[in-house]
């Protein structure tokens, strides 16, 4: 099913994006919690982490390589954190897998 998301890819709204390629695009949280807070979603509409499978194995390694390319291309390879929020009590909204690349403050461990 489509989301806010699906809209973005489609460009029926628009997003401040700030990568994309022909697997996946990237753009800025509407809501950071970050001085740098990107969206890293693949064009495929996968629910969650959980729904991908093997034949997505290509496409995830693609999302967290093209994230480290996205902090260099931002000017925050040297600390970034990437999350993927996967189900509603784990902080999931938009079902659309997407990683969070988060950089610009310091981060604690465990997170919250
Ligand atoms: P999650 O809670 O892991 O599903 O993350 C969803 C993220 O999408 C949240 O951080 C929201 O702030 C962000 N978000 C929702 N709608 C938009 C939008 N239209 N443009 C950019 N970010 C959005």
């Amino acid at each position: 099913m489509s989301t806010i998301f699906g809209k973005i890819i489609r460009r029926e709204i628009p997003a401040d994006i700030v990568y994309e390629d022909e697997q996946c695009l990237a753009f800025r949280d509407i809501n950071p919690q970050a001085p740098t807070h990107v969206l890293i979603i693949p064009r495929k509409e996968i629910s969650t982490l959980g729904d991908a499978g093997v034949g997505d194995r290509d496409l995830l390694g693609h999302l967290v390589l093209a994230a480290a390319k996205i902090a260099c291309q931002l000017g925050v390879e040297k600390a970034f954190r990437l999350v993927i929020n996967n189900g509603a009590e784990a902080g999931q909204s938009v079902f659309h897998l997407h990683l969070h690349l988060l950089a610009g403050r310091p981060f604690r461990w465990p997170p919250g």
